[in-house]
């Protein structure tokens, strides 16, 4: 979509060196159009000025004036350069101090004019300002770290705020070679501001009012897309017949006998639903909601076992290497023997030619994967890979139809939401837990009750049980959570539970890494698990019975429940421990926990708690990169879905419009990389 000059690599950017682009690309951001996607996450308010006679404290505030004085001081008792400045202005004077920053004095000079934003505090010497936001002014350039609407950015460890958006300056000084991409008329009815304005008001907005401009700009771009794709799909769906698979009744019904446990009645409901769509030949699109817990992965076993049985093939796809380990593991152990299973990941590969289930991860839809014959793909806990992903996999399906698809989900999908994003998906529901399920007790412990809840966790894992610790990022240069986790296994190891085995686990480890480690808390070598909250949803160790989640309410509601979801999967008591910090421990969220352990009801809680602009579970859902807001937005999906029909009845090839079609293109491949 956007020419490719913006294809080059940031290291053609001033001032990126090997290092700063090797951190760069910890972020995702290795293109110049990387960098330009990259939008803040918030933004600081420092568009309030005052002279200097009358800034007011404790307010976030911009002030300008010029050095008068400026040196370094270390204070012996703690250890910290200090560095003080005074700076004038016609009206009056200023203290200002920073602390740790020595090199400052290299920086501002005495005479220099310059511009602070930040807030005044007052003590027994009187009003200083604390830490300032600072920069150079340079008459008529307008200012960019303070005295506006100062972008903030996502970033990690050794990339400064300021140095992100020195880069993205230099990035949109290329904006005006943007072309526009969508058609004019689009532009004029729904006064849409022009992409190349629009990105650059979303970095640098001039004032509150471009920002949302820009924000409907760009929202409008992305679920036009989305709609695009999606009636692209139903059309496709409309053409093509897919496989009839009839219903072995007397052998599924033997299977379901084998099982070493009774189904639900839900589970048995969901099941029929789905080999009942399977018998048509209209290609099934059905998505099973179901609790973490609640049993899908029976459900999935069952429909394939049909599939298998009338010789056609199933693709079962899950969104990380261990879960699809996991999957492949509970099918082994679940199907009769004679089914073929084969698992399909990125680090292992097997022959799939004469499997008949393959498990595995987007591997499944790489260019060398081809099907004898598939009938069903299912696809776990990433619905957003359906749309497109079957198109994908029907090329590889050996036959001349198209799949059913089936995905699976923990995320209750509004059905008016899963309507107009997914165009005709059917629901089925698991509302039922399997019976003789235990409740998890959920517990919130305070900064005293640490020790005791520790001993308590010793007590589990003595009596043959295990733990699992879960760690929020802490700061946003840990972007991964990487050194939370780190420094929270050390601590547990040397500290806490030295006579015990403490594992970690995170997003940075190999696959080959991250499987032993998983075989190693599945064979009970590893007593606690210390996982960041980036990866690891859906695991299931029936043996875990407590897992602890450090400053608990930072996290959202459908995350909580999802990791509350990786205990009491077995008859044992399970229990989960809340360790809110200090600031929450009256959390809404934490609250909700507390009251209930029912999925459904939690996602109705979430919405009254954030509101309706919101939506529980995007972290789950595949969705996490589009934010909630556009989800919920009836009338954005309304809008761009009717300009999306048109322009397709208009221009059905989208010959005339050659950019949007390599934009539905690019977005359609997007699905294919992890
Ligand atoms: P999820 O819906 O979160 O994917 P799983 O399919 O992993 O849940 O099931 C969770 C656990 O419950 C598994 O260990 C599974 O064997 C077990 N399970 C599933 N259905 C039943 C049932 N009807 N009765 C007892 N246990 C069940
Ligand atoms: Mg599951």
């Amino acid at each position: 979509m956007l020419p490719s000059i913006f294809q080059r690599p940031l290291s053609d950017l001033s001032r990126v060196g090997e290092r700063i682009s090797t951190l760069l690309k910890k972020l995702d951001l290795t293109t110049q159009e990387d960098l330009l996607y990259h939008f803040p996450v918030r933004y600081e308010d420092f568009r309030n000025t005052s002279t200097l006679d009358s800034v007011p404290i404790n307010r976030d505030i911009t002030v300008q004036g010029t050095v008068s004085v400026i040196a370094n001081k270390t204070t012996f008792r703690r250890r910290m350069t200090v560095t003080e400045a005074l700076i004038e202005d016609a009206s009056s004077s200023l203290r200002v101090i920073w602390y740790n920053q020595p090199y400052l004095t290299k920086t501002l000079l005495v005479g220099d004019h310059i511009s602070l934003s930040g807030q005044v505090i007052q003590d027994k010497y009187g009003l200083y300002m604390r830490s300032p936001q600072y920069e150079k002014i340079h008459t008529d350039a307008p200012t960019t770290h303070t005295g506006r609407l100062v972008p903030i950015y996502a970033s990690t460890a050794g990339v400064t705020q300021k140095q992100i958006r020195f880069l993205v300056k230099q990035v949109l000084e290329l904006t005006r070679y943007i072309e526009e991409w969508l058609p004019p008329t689009t532009l004029r009815e729904h006064k849409l501001l022009p992409l190349a304005a629009a990105l650059t008001a979303i970095h640098f907005p001039p004032d509150s009012k471009t920002l949302a401009a820009a924000q409907k700009r760009l929202h409008f771009d992305e679920m036009f897309t989305i709609q695009l794709g999606v009636l692209n799909y139903q059309k496709f769906l409309q053409s093509e017949p897919a496989l009839n698979i009839p219903f072995a009744q007397a052998a599924v019904q033997n299977f379901v006998k084998t099982l070493p446990f009774t189904l639900t009645g839900d589970q048995k409901k969901s099941a029929w639903q789905i080999i009942r769509d399977c018998s048509s030949s209209k290609p099934m699109n059905r998505l099973l909601e179901g609790d973490v817990g609640s049993g899908k992965t029976v459900v999935a076993a069952i429909a394939a076992y049909n599939c298998v049985l009338a010789g056609h093939q199933v693709a079962l796809m899950s969104p990380t290497e261990i879960l699809a380990q996991q999957t492949f593991a509970a099918f082994q152990k679940l199907l009769p023997e004679g089914v073929r299973l084969a698992l399909l990941t990125g680090s292992v590969k097997h022959d799939i030619s004469d499997a008949d289930i393959v498990v595995g991860t987007h591997a499944l839809i790489q260019d060398n994967v081809k099907f004898r014959s598939l009938g069903l793909v299912i696809i776990d806990e990433q619905h957003r890979f359906g749309v497109v992903q079957r198109k994908a996999l029907k090329e590889k399906a050996g036959t001349a139809h198209v799949p059913h698809l089936l995905s699976m989900t923990a995320t209750p999908i509004p059905r008016s939401l899963a309507l107009t994003v997914y165009g005709n998906l059917e629901v089925s529901i698991i509302r039922e837990k399997p019976a003789l399920r235990k409740p998890v007790i959920t517990r919130l412990v305070t900064a005293a009750q640490r020790g005791e809840a520790y001993d308590f966790v010793r007590r589990q894992i003595v009596g043959g049980r295990q733990a699992m610790v879960i760690c929020p990022l802490v700061e946003e240069s840990d972007a991964l959570g990487i050194k939370a986790v780190t420094e929270e296994q050390k601590k547990l190891q040397s500290e806490i539970f030295p006579e015990f085995t403490v594992g970690l686990l995170h997003g940075r480890l190999r696959p080959r890494d991250k499987a032993k480690i998983m075989h190693a808390f599945s064979g009970g070598k590893i007593h606690i698990l210390v996982a960041t909250s980036v990866v690891e949803v859906g695991i299931d160790i029936p043996n875990a019975t407590v897992i602890m989640i450090e400053a608990a309410d930072r996290f959202g509601l459908a995350q909580l429940h999802q990791f509350r979801g990786r205990v009491g999967r077995a008859e044992h008591q399970s229990y989960c421990l809340l360790f809110p910090d200090a600031s929450g421990r009256h959390n809404k969220r934490l609250e909700a926990m507390l009251a209930t352990n029912d999925g459904f009801a939690l996602a109705e809680k979430d919405l009254r708690i954030r509101g309706s602009g919101s939506m529980y579970g995007l972290e789950q859902s595949g969705f996490a990169d589009i934010s909630a807001t556009l989800l919920t937005d009836i009338a954005l999906i309304n809008q761009t879905r009717e300009a999306a029909r048109r322009l397709l009845h208009d221009d059905p090839g989208l010959a005339g419009f050659p950019h949007i079609k390599k934009r539905l293109t690019e977005w359609q491949e997007s699905f294919h990389v992890e």
